[in-house]
């Protein structure tokens, strides 16, 4: 077939799910029997999202070539099981600095480089490269509208005249309010953010109208978006709040079913058994439902840790038990949280804030014999306290100052000096070696791992033995040896950390082994 493209664009406001709705598509067109490719584009200045605080933008999640990127990315890896590289993230801010390496080495024969056309050009022969499936879906990231995101609509726009209308569809994501005083929803913001989409010469053929609330807002609001909009009716789709996000396929295919069975040609009914299985699971099996508590500083914004938690969900699933995230601020956790839950688990984290509060659970747990899983710094934590267990005095990782004679955590060779400086850590896939019989060897089934990394400092090996006395041993290390990348306590029940980031592997119809781990010993140390 000719390769088909989807845009996605947002009106009103941002962060109202377009990625989801970009990835449930996607999910759909799979279901039907196509190949789908996906890319992010983000108009913002930035490199990469390496450096972006998660208060503000959640999760930076990893590629296996080691991109840092937008959460976005995790929830299509996740819903469409495919594993993407730099190639399906595009950035301004990377477009710009190569636009103007090139300037400088005078590819340009003496243009005057502007935004249109070579940003437009840049951008659009970034789609061409990322576009590998039978349709190819490209959501912009932001609001339509926004100073930054105009060179990405221009080329969208450019970029269908060139491949041809017809084998585009442009869905755009409004958001619309619903006010309490006069009980009604409001289309007027969206109906404004379609005039603009529309002033820059897209007129969208799909409108995704995200409302609050559960319930479905009547026909009326639809129609009144259909009409004041240009839109055919069949073009609209209502997406009210959901229990689970992978409800979103099957809404898609209801509402969409039909346009999409247009626009690609493919009239293939989808099979999306296995997404009504997991939309309409059973859940009233409370002997199975299980506490983990997550140990996390940003417990303002826990979109941060949005693949852990996914991760542990899918799990959970997988195990037919249901599970309950309780947020332990790290700050001031203490062994009562600790106690109060049935399994902790510890992410991944930069900087001082917080990590005593890490130290102490893992603590906690090695005495306990609490179910644990520690995932980067939640290793680097859980050695500290092997370390201080074992007669390390003030043991403690260089991140966190600590001196000579106690870092048992330390700078990698060929880091000291970038802690601050993006793109310098030890990023995406590296293999691992597991010791035959260790826990994690049996937990995964296999001696051989490969998992996604993104780090700067490592256990530091001459410390082995203090940290062994503690109640930790390595479990797990890269192929030479050199550095440990699991370690594990053969006192308890379930204690494991790693210093990969194994949770943006995890697929919710395939979870992985480490969390369906922590899960069914969560469940037998509640049923104990
Ligand atoms: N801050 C630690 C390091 O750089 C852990 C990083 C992480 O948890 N992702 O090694």
């Amino acid at each position: 077939m000719t390769k088909k493209y989807i845009f996605v664009t947002g009106g009103v406001l941002s962060g109202v799910g377009k990625g989801i709705t970009a990835a449930s598509i996607g999910a759909v067109l799979q279901a039907k029997g196509l190949s789908v490719s996906v890319q992010k584009c983000d108009p913002y200045l930035n490199v990469d999202a390496g450096l972006l605080n998660p208060k503000e933008h959640g999760e930076c999640f990893v590629t296996k070539d080691g991109a840092e990127t937008d959460l976005d990315l995790g929830h299509y890896e996740r819903f469409l099981d495919l594993e993407l590289t730099w190639k399906n993230t595009t950035l301004s801010g990377r477009l710009l600095r190569d636009l103007i390496a090139d300037e400088r080495a005078g590819k340009f024969g003496g243009q005057t480089v502007q935004l249109v056309p070579h940003l437009t050009n840049a951008i659009k022969k970034s789609i061409h490269e990322a576009a590998e499936g039978d349709v190819h879906i490209v959501e912009i990231g932001g609001t339509v509208g926004d100073y930054e995101g105009l060179s990405f609509i221009e080329a969208i726009r450019d970029f269908s005249q060139e491949v041809g209308r017809d084998n585009c569809l442009f869905v755009h994501v409004v958001y619309v309010p619903f006010l309490e005083a006069s009980q009604e929803y409001k289309t007027k913001p969206a109906q404004n953010a379609m005039a603009e989409l529309r002033s820059f010469g897209i007129m969208p053929d799909v409108v995704a109208v995200r409302t609050e609330g559960h319930d479905k807002p009547p026909r009326s609001v639809g129609e009144k978006i259909a009409i004041s909009s240009g839109v055919r009716p069949e073009g609209i789709i209502m997406m009210p709040n959901v229990n689970t996000v992978y409800e979103v396929p099957l809404t898609v295919a209801r509402d969409l079913g039909p346009m999409l069975s247009e626009f690609t040609g493919v009239t293939t009914e989808p099979d999306l058994t296995r997404w009504k299985n997991l939309a309409t699971r059973d859940t009233t099996d409370y002997a199975r439902e299980v506490t983990v508590g997550l140990v996390a500083k940003y417990i303002d914004n826990t979109d941060t840790y949005l693949s852990v938690t996914e991760a542990l969900k899918s799990a959970a699933w997988a195990e037919n038990c249901e599970v309950n995230i309780r947020w332990i601020n790290s700050e001031t956790a203490s062994d009562d949280d600790f106690a109060k839950v049935d399994a902790v688990l510890v992410p991944g984290g930069f900087g001082s804030r917080g990590v005593e509060g890490k130290i102490a659970a893992a603590m906690y747990c090695l005495e306990h014999n609490k179910p644990y899983l520690g995932i980067c710094l939640g290793m680097q934590t859980a050695v500290i306290a092997a370390a201080r267990r074992g007669g390390v005095d003030g043991a403690n990782s260089e991140e966190f100052g600590a001196g000579q004679g106690a870092n048992v955590i330390y700078l990698m060779d060929g880091q000291a000096g970038k802690e601050s400086t993006g793109g310098t850590m030890r990023l995406g896939d590296y293999p691992a070696v597991l010791k035959e019989g260790s826990l994690v060897a049996k937990t995964y089934g296999t001696t051989e791992v490969t998992e996604r990394h993104r780090h700067r400092y490592e256990v530091n090996k001459d410390f082995a033995q203090a940290i062994e006395q503690g109640g930790l041993v390595i479990s797990g290390t890269s192929p030479d040896g050199r550095l440990v990348e699991f370690v594990e306590s053969p006192h308890c029940d379930y204690f494991i950390a790693t210093q990969a980031h194994p949770e943006f592997k995890s697929r919710p119809f395939r979870p992985h082994p480490l969390f369906s781990g922590l899960i069914r010993a969560a469940v037998l140390a509640r049923n104990a």
